[in-house]
């Protein structure tokens, strides 16, 4: 599932390509994927409009259009992703858009087509409705503010960090890495943590987000791609995520594999040694 490194990635790759370039049309192969209009106003908003820009809104797509005909938002979801080289799988392809001269497509793949390709009005219709389903991204979320909303919160400090409504663009993979770069049980509970490790948390959160994107994200499967079809690197490099039984790359022990409340059918990844569940003891991987 892409979290923010991976739809940051999509974002840099697009933004070349897209941004400032006038598009000839978009081809919505998938109607059932539309919101904000039908798919013929969809058609029209598309045809001959210039990019303005692509930006990433937590783990959305934002792709501004001239002319005042609005914002296309692309949420990846799970299976969702972008090519500028033809596709592996053709017929997983929900939406190209075609560029006009001298020419060049841009393909919306999405196999489990649980993702989501929205229209907005304006700015502000889109800040409206992201700001009703999410909380701050992930990149731009002080430390105050960090603290203060995982203090209202009596969940374990896992959960809460992949809740898009405490903080956007955290996911399953992320949150491993952010908290063993802590020294944090993902059990503890999210409102009892002390202040050093609210600052300890949001420190990690900057640096495995930076570094992750800087890798071009995680490929644990066939589902994520950069946009040139190629694997995001952080797995190769990563401290705790998929690495059970390897050893910690801080302590030398094994690395955990475990389920924990509040995540159904997802694992997690922890060092017991440097991640305690009574006690804090900082960790220093290598991230
Ligand atoms: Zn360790």
């Amino acid at each position: 599932m892409p979290e923010l490194p991976e739809v940051e990635t999509m974002v840099r790759g697009l933004r070349p390509v897209l941004e400032g370039r006038r598009v000839e049309r978009m081809d919505l192969h998938d109607p059932s994927m539309l919101r904000g209009c039908e798919a013929r106003e969809f058609g029209r908003l598309g045809r001959g409009v210039d990019v303005i820009e692509v930006r990433r809104r937590g783990k959305w797509v934002v792709i501004g259009l001239a002319d005042h005909r609005g914002l296309i938002v692309i949420q990846p979801r799970m299976t969702g992703g972008f090519w500028l080289v033809e596709p592996s799988r053709m017929e997983h392809v929900r939406l190209s858009i075609r560029l006009a001269s001298p020419g060049g497509i841009v393909w919306f793949c999405d196999a489990r087509r649980l993702g989501r390709i929205e229209w907005f009005a304006d700015q502000a219709a889109a800040e409206g409705a992201f700001a009703r389903s999410h909380g701050p991204d992930a990149l731009a979320i002080t430390a105050e503010e960090l603290a203060a909303r995982l203090k209202t919160t009596r969940r374990g400090i896992k959960p809460a960090l992949m809740d898009q409504k405490v903080l956007a663009g955290i996911g399953n993979i992320y949150a491993d890495e952010v908290l063993h770069a802590s020294g944090i049980h993902p059990q503890r509970v999210a409102s009892r943590l002390t202040r050093e490790e609210y600052a300890r948390l949001h420190a990690a959160i900057g640096r495995v987000l930076a570094v992750a994107i800087e890798a071009e994200g995680s490929s644990f499967d066939a589902g994520y791609r950069t946009v040139l079809g190629l694997e995001g690197g952080f797995l190769a490099m990563n401290s705790a995520y998929g690495r059970a039984g390897e050893p910690c790359r801080t302590c030398g022990g094994p690395i955990q594999k475990t389920k924990i409340p509040g995540l159904i059918g997802r694992p997690t990844y922890l060092c017991p040694a440097c991640q305690p569940r009574g006690r804090r003891r900082p960790a220093r991987g290598i991230i």
